[in-house]
């Protein structure tokens, strides 16, 4: 990375980038499981919940690309097989074996409720110590809990039919 950028760092580099290696291994699966839930979807309001997934997909592989900007500037390594995705994530991934709209919300929701965990750790880490990176932990915190009450909102409205 650059010498000056470096200089403004004052916290572990190594821990640093572990900890956005796990986010990026977190990021891949939940993107994996929004856009592979968008396609097995069924049930009511399935429409709306799969518009819903799939914005949530593109904005965890943007997540995923930020990471990975981050991870080289600070000449770290970003996780290059994707093996490495379930040994280094923090949150996990549920597969969508019962794609009902109802358990797919509710394997998203927990998945965003970890994610903001993740990075709340994340800005706690890089406070005062490195602005770059607590700035993006704050961008992607941002989304991930834009996430959560959009999946809470569509299960709100789907609990409202009378079924
Ligand atoms: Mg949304
Ligand atoms: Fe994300
Ligand atoms: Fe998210």
């Amino acid at each position: 990375m650059g010498t000056r950028g470096n200089a403004l760092i004052s916290l572990d580099i190594n821990a640093l980038v572990t900890l956005l290696n796990k986010a990026l291994a977190d990021e891949w699966l939940a993107y994996y499981q929004y856009w592979m839930g968008a396609k097995v979807a069924r049930g009511i309001m399935r429409e709306a919940v799969v518009a819903e997934l799939d914005e949530h997909a593109a904005d965890e592989l943007r997540h995923a690309q930020m990471l990975t900007e981050r991870i080289l500037q600070l000449d770290g390594t970003p996780l290059l097989d994707p093996k490495q995705w379930y040994e280094m994530s923090n949150c996990g991934y549920d597969p969508p074996t019962d794609p009902s709209v109802h358990k797919l919300l509710e394997q998203n929701i927990k998945g965003e409720q970890c994610a903001i965990d993740v990075y709340k750790s994340l800005m706690d880490f890089t406070k005062d110590k490195d602005e770059i990176t607590y700035q993006m932990a704050l961008e992607i915190l941002t989304d991930e809990i834009e996430h959560e009450d959009d999946l809470q909102t569509v299960q709100e409205d789907l609990a409202k039919i009378v079924r």
